[in-house]
């Protein structure tokens, strides 16, 4: 496997030249280590942030449907919670591992940090192939995951969402179980429920929109007219095609989208909302009638203004970053670019905005929702999407700053802008006992 730029897998030693796999762990503390080279934070504070709070490990025994006991493992990674309670995602997978908890608990310490959430990182999983389960053997599964995680979930504790393997539906199940146990009903112990209970308008479409958001601003900050600029989105899903539509709403030229089969390119423009989402009709791009077809690989190195990666991890690497024709990138996707191919771009002066700005209106309705619970008032969708925005363009703008006035990538502003509030609060609260 390509080392990535975030953790969620990867690479070593020195930035570029490791090919060695390195854990989400490994390269979180990487990460760390990094943006720590550029801020002014005491030793021991990073000591601190290298390991996580807590992890739960529980056992978490279910009968199946032809009366069987099946067994298990689930864990719930608690980074750091400094500036609020922890926050991330629940994954149903069979990869997952303690340390893969604990190195994406991490990241979402740094994503929180830098959308300036009230939140610390966490995340949990269970080690299982949701793929393998009944609907009813996956709600077995999610409420007795609630009843051994009670003491460490809840809504100033540790507020869990859906991830790989899970969605909505797994939400409410855990938010019920949760609360049939508290004896009352919690709703903001998880975000991403479905709206009828708690739930935010505009989470779905969250993360392309905020794709989509932060794609307009740096367009505009490298003088770029949005109507005069060219776009190609690899991958056409949640993120893809929600950032897509968007910015072919305000005007881009959208001439290329994929799924994992291909994709279609036009130079003229697709008309983005009549090409199915992989939600909307799975695996449908290449059904879309356009003038061309391109392969995946293709699509990445077409001369366009902007290229978002919105599909998987490491899909830039060492072997087409010298290949890439973008003058921008936009990371959609959790880790596109690998380490490799990070440095190949810092050094071809292609700018890269990372995912853990791009990507973070997941997260900031989350925090939306669960504002919403907690004041037992829901929003309208126009409301979500205005403060949406706000709270996007308040967070590039950070970022813009930390760009401009030191000598470092976006990713590295970003690092620094993150890193800088959590040790702020670190000092502040200083260390007890
Ligand atoms: P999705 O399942 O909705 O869509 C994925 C799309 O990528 C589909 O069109 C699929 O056909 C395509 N695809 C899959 N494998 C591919 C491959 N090998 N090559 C090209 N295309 C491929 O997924 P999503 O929710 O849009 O997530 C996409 C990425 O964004 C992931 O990295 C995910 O971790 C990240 N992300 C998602 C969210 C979210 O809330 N949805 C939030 C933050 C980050």
């Amino acid at each position: 496997m390509a080392s990535s730029t975030t953790p969620s897998d990867d690479a070593e030693e020195t930035i570029a030249e490791s090919s060695e796999p390195e854990s989400a762990l490994e390269t979180a503390r990487r990460q760390l280590e990094y943006a720590a080279e550029y801020v002014d934070i005491d030793p021991s504070i990073v000591e601190r942030l290298r390991h996580p709070k807590k992890v739960h490990e529980v056992t978490v025994p279910i009968e199946r449907d032809d009366g069987s006991v099946e067994v298990f493992t689930g864990y719930r990674a608690q980074h750091d919670s400094v500036r609020g309670p922890y926050k991330g995602g629940l994954r149903y997978h069979p990869d997952v591992t303690r340390d893969e908890c604990v190195g994406l608990g991490m990241w979402m310490t740094w994503k929180c940090a830098v959308m300036d959430l009230p939140f610390g990182g966490a995340k949990g999983g269970i080690a299982v192939d949701p793929k393998a389960l009944s609907d009813d053997e996956k709600e077995r599964l999610t409420r007795r995951f609630a009843q051994e995680m009670r003491p460490a979930i809840g809504p100033t504790l540790d507020i869990p969402a859906p991830d790989m393997g899970t969605d909505p539906q797994t939400m409410a199940w855990l938010m019920d179980a949760y609360s049939m146990q508290e004896g009352e009903t919690i709703p903001g112990v998880v975000t991403g429920k479905p709206p009828i209970v708690g739930g935010s308008e505009g989470r779905d479409e969250a993360p392309g929109r905020s794709v989509a958001i932060i794609a307009r601003e740096v367009i505009d900050y490298y003088d770029k007219d949005i109507k005069e600029t060219s776009v190609a989105v690899q991958g056409y899903g949640s993120v893809g095609a929600n950032a897509a539509r968007l910015l072919d709403d305000w005007g881009a030229n959208v001439v290329a989208v994929s799924d994992v089969n291909g994709g279609v390119y036009d130079t003229n423009g697709l008309d983005t909302r009549s090409i199915p989402s992989h939600h909307e009709e799975h695996e449908g791009v290449l059904r879309h009638d356009a003038p061309e077809t391109v392969t995946n690989d293709e699509l990445l190195e077409l001369d366009v203004d902007v290229l978002i990666p919105a599909a998987i991890g490491n899909v830039l690497t060492e072997s087409n970053a010298d290949d890439i024709q973008a003058d921008i990138i936009v990371e959609g996707a959790n880790g596109p670019t690998t380490i490799a191919a990070d440095a190949i771009f810092a050094e071809r002066d292609i700018p890269v905005i990372p995912d853990i700005i791009a990507n973070a209106g997941g997260v900031t309705v989350s925090y939306f929702e669960w504002l919403q619970d907690i004041n037992r008032r829901s929003w309208s969708l126009e409301r979500v999407n205005e403060e949406l925005e706000t709270e996007m363009v308040e967070a590039w703008n950070t970022i813009r700053e930390t760009f401009e006035s030191r000598d470092v990538t976006w990713r590295e502003a970003t690092y620094i802008v993150a890193l800088t509030r959590i040790a702020a609060a670190h000092e502040a609260r200083g260390l007890w006992p």
